[in-house]
């Protein structure tokens, strides 16, 4: 009897260091919120990929029931909200819910076709900080021409800004990727890579920030071919810190 109560005693001591280890661990990681829906991607390659970087921990979760994750006592679980998507609908409960974690600080890194997200609600445009057309548009009088892209372009990156958190200890490189061009930039953001590729916009990426929140947003990561570039992660895992305020 006394033995078998020693080895269970050291069984809930052991289990209890384990789970306070597992708890420290998870708790100095910056927990990033996927969303994606709406748009085809190249699913295993792509977690797998934001699986692999060190220092977060990823939870994703595609529409219809993103918005549920942006209710406030759901935004407890996460950190940053990287949005994937390129997703249309949103009710005004969710459009404030979006705010309301925006205005609290909560970080915000928009990758690639989110861009084109939202075409009806001009928060999300001056959230992102940037309006990208699906169709041919006239905006106040403006005539808009319809947003282009193009596979499969080696893409030559200029880092724009060398000092800026997101981008230190990057070089200039080329990306194998999908280009975007003909959508507006908005001012009052920093811009981090620039390309002279023709069919890419001129402005890659940029940080900014809204509110209490910072942004960034990065035109790369249409497949595999880019994700595997070690560019790409090291300016999306700068990026996720930059925005969690932990760098
Ligand atoms: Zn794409």
């Amino acid at each position: 009897m006394k033995k078998i109560f020693k080895l269970a005693l050291a069984c809930l001591i052991c289990g209890l260091l384990i789970a306070s280890s597992q708890a420290q661990d998870s708790g100095s990681k910056i927990r990033v919120l996927i969303v994606t829906g709406g748009h085809d991607f190249e699913q295993p390659e792509f977690f797998k990929t934001f699986n692999s970087i060190e220092g977060i921990t990823c939870k994703s979760v595609a529409h219809p029931h993103a918005h549920e994750q942006l209710k406030a006592a759901a935004a407890k679980d996460w950190d940053v909200l990287l949005l994937y998507d390129m997703h249309q609908e949103i009710t005004e409960e969710a459009k404030a819910d979006f705010l309301a974690r925006i205005n609290e600080g909560k970080g915000l890194l928009v990758m690639h076709h989110a861009i084109a997200s939202y075409q009806a609600w001009g928060d999300y445009q001056q959230i992102i900080g940037a309006h990208y057309y699906l169709a041919k548009t006239n905006l106040n009088g403006i005539d808009k021409a319809r947003s282009a892209y193009k596979h499969g372009v080696d893409i030559p990156i200029k880092i724009a800004n060398t000092t800026h958190p997101v981008t230190q200890g990057m070089t200039d490189y080329v990306i194998h990727d999908e280009t975007y061009k003909w959508f507006d930039v908005y001012d009052g953001s920093e811009v981090l890579l620039r390309s002279p590729e023709p069919e890419s916009s001129p402005i890659v990426a940029w940080a900014r920030t809204y509110q209490k929140s910072r942004i960034v947003y990065l035109q790369s990561g249409h497949d595999h071919l880019a994700w595997d570039n070690p560019n790409f992660k090291k300016f999306v895992t700068q990026s996720i810190k930059w925005v969690a305020r932990k760098n």
